[in-house]
């Protein structure tokens, strides 16, 4: 008789054989969403159109979005307009466009500030227009150092998995080399991107729909110098949000390490 037979805790235990990518990516597949890559182009587009910069969509007589805080007009960070978003996402935007506004001033750090990571902050304006507002004629930003326009003129659809936290949300959970061997595949995806899951930089933070307080679901991503010339405190990572029963409730964030 072996001891190690009468005192089975004494043995070592057995090590979970290492999946491969393709294994791990198959266990995960009721996990798997479709994020849309952004195809950009530098240069204007219609002022109802996606970009990133540039000319956003306004209505005729109002004022270009102000920070709350310095109050000089901000940023036009990102324009989305829902008819141009795939189909496939079945996302409310029907005639309505996403609007990003922020506050890029440095004297003073209005994004400190107002602590515009919370998404709450008047540094910062996300909103709904309809798409169908007959257009003011804008043909100068009056920002300072306005970032130049990038037209989105279309959307590449990628596989996209979960980091190991919004995985376990999901009912999977993944061991320290899964986590890596995940990461190490790109997964969640860096880099712009319309819907997927978030690459969290530090704990999955999802806002409450003020309406039902239910999670919102990711809508877009933006990270630090893919397709914007900004950077989120340290290379962090800019979240949208969106309620699908209360579409007029967006939500944003952003962290950083
Ligand atoms: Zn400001
Ligand atoms: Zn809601």
């Amino acid at each position: 008789v072996k001891l190690s037979d009468i005192f089975p805790w004494g043995r070592a235990k057995p090590a979970r054989p290492e999946p491969t990518i393709e294994e791990l990516l198959a266990r995960l597949a009721r996990q798997r969403r479709t994020a849309w890559l952004p195809r950009t182009a530098d240069g204007p587009t219609g002022l109802a159109g996606s970009k990133f910069g540039g000319l956003p969509l306004l209505a005729s007589g109002e004022p270009w979005p102000a920070c709350g805080n310095c109050r000089r007009p901000m940023q036009l960070f990102l324009q989305l307009n829902g008819e141009e978003l795939p189909a496939e996402l079945e996302l409310p935007l029907p005639g309505r466009v996403v609007q990003l506004f922020y506050c890029t001033s440095q004297k003073p750090c209005c994004e400190a500030d107002c602590e515009a990571w919370d998404g709450r902050g008047v540094s910062m304006r996300l909103r709904l227009i309809d798409a169908r507002t007959p257009p003011q004629p804008l043909t100068a930003s009056p920002v300072a150092n306005a970032f130049p326009e990038k037209r989105i003129e279309g959307w590449e659809p990628v596989d996209d998995f979960p980091n190991a936290e919004d995985a376990e949300g999901a009912g999977e959970t993944l061991d320290e080399i899964e986590q890596e061997m995940l990461s190490n595949a790109g997964y969640p995806r860096e880099k712009d991107k319309l819907a997927g899951w978030p690459s969290w930089v530090q704990s999955v933070n999802y806002p409450a729909c003020p309406e039902c307080e239910r999670a919102m679901r990711p809508l877009f991503q933006v990270d630090s110098h893919d397709n914007l010339p900004y950077m989120f405190g340290d290379a962090g990572v800019l979240h949208l949000f969106l309620c699908p029963q209360h579409p007029e409730r967006l939500g944003m964030n952003w962290d950083c390490a």
